[in-house]
């Protein structure tokens, strides 16, 4: 019998990125976490590696690589370290935006420089005033000779004021109520207008610097209009939600194997003195332990299904990759919970690495597109009926 989930992409590549969340993410989380620290080496080595580049065609020297590679590199940094994983993401998601529909001043200018390793990128969707409704921005751009000018506030701004650039949306004064008609313009970092709120101080993902934006009569250059004005419901469903799905779900498959890793170590590590024996030989413990472990592997195997789905464009790819997020995140919520129990009074008394690991799965359900959000789409998409 064929193996219904063959390797999907080069070793190689998930080995690289195996090699920068061993020795790069996982010994700086715990101060990312501790300090709020934006985890910049790990994304430098990532660009080293060319990983940057996971989206870029290969053309302009990128790995040319999608939806499935996505998900394995998220899951193996997430294990690492949740808020690189979430930078990390973001910059993917980005790129995939950017890429889509570049021109070819985009190409030369982001691309490239994204490929080499050289460029960070993020997603500014999400507002304060529309919340959870990432496609209802109400930031607006007025058209001017030569560009833009955009005004508005976003919130929770992955890498806010690290990146070098923020894809962000934005709507014609007087379209903001309807979903399909919003614009993405690419803003440089340094871009006069730009005011940034707050340092992130978020009870999980704490590295990952996602800082509101207010934006001042921003002024973009004509040719950082991503695709076409007011064709972005494509972006939304084409591009942002299936990578975002895909990245967030990796982040988090992978928090979740770092929680049952750490509950099957403790268990393998502790004795009672009373019985001499180790907790892992206690069948209700090991139990929950196949229970943590049969959640995780069925969310990998659905996560893999609906990437591979994503990638070959089958008709069932929008609804796999709803589940897939949906479910990561009541996975992790549980696994992290669970592996908190099975730690004991000792897990609850470090303030350790499994703390951190739960209070970085609590986003999960939050994210954009939030389950809430999703299970909608997804029951629509089952019933026939349109998503918005
Ligand atoms: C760590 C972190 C990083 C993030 N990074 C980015 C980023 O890089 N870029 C970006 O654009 N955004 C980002 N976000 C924002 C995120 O994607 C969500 O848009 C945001 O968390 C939504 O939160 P809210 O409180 O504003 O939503 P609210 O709209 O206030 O929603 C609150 C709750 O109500 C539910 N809800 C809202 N409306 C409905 C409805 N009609 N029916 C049923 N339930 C509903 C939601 O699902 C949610 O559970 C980030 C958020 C976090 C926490």
């Amino acid at each position: 019998m064929t193996d219904p989930f063959p390797p999907l992409i080069r070793t190689s590549l998930i080995q690289a990125a195996g090699d920068v969340a061993h020795r790069i993410a996982a010994p700086l989380a715990e101060s990312v976490d501790r300090d709020g620290h934006w985890p910049r080496e790990a994304m430098q080595a990532l660009g080293v590696n060319g990983l940057l580049g996971l989206h870029v065609p290969k053309r302009l020297g990128g790995l040319g690589e999608g939806l499935s590679a996505l998900a394995q590199v998220t899951e193996v940094l997430g294990k690492a370290c949740g808020s690189t994983a979430m930078c990390f993401g973001m910059h993917c998601v980005a790129t995939a935006v950017i890429a889509a529909k570049a021109t070819p001043l985009q190409e030369e200018r982001y691309l490239r420089s994204i490929a080499e390793g050289r460029h960070v990128t993020s997603l500014a969707l999400s507002e304060p005033g529309t919340g959870a409704h990432f496609y209802l921005p109400r930031a607006t751009f007025r058209r001017e000779a030569d560009g833009f000018q955009i005004r508005g506030s976003k919130s929770f701004v992955t890498s806010g004021d690290h990146a070098d650039s923020y894809v962000v949306s934005t709507v014609a004064p007087g379209a903001e109520l309807d979903p399909g008609t919003f614009t993405c313009l690419l803003i440089d970092r340094h871009t006069p207008g730009i005011e940034w709120g707050p340092v992130w101080n978020g009870i999980g993902m704490r590295g990952n610097s996602s800082r509101a934006a207010t934006l001042n009569g921003v002024q973009v250059p004509e040719g950082n209009l991503l695709g076409r004005e007011g064709d972005q419901i494509w972006f939304v469903f084409e591009v942002v939600a299936p990578f975002f799905l895909v990245a967030m779900s990796g982040t988090y498959l992978g928090i979740a194997q770092a929680a049952l890793d750490l509950a099957v170590s403790h268990l393998q590590q502790h004795r009672h003195e009373h019985t001499s024996e180790r907790l892992a030989e206690n069948a209700a413990l090991g139990e929950k332990v196949a229970e943590m472990w049969i959640q995780v592997e069925r969310t990998r195997r659905l996560l893999q299904h609906a990437a591979r789905a994503g990638d070959e464009g089958t008709p069932d790819a929008a609804q796999a990759l709803f589940a897939a997020k949906i479910d990561v995140a009541d996975t992790v919520v549980a696994v992290t919970n669970t592996a908190m129990t099975l730690l004991g009074g000792r897990g609850y008394q470090e303030n350790g690495k499994l703390a951190r690991l739960m209070r970085d799965a609590q986003a999960a359900h939050v994210m954009s597109p939030t389950t809430h959000l999703l299970k909608g789409w997804l029951s629509r998409s089952v019933l026939g009926l349109p998503l918005l």
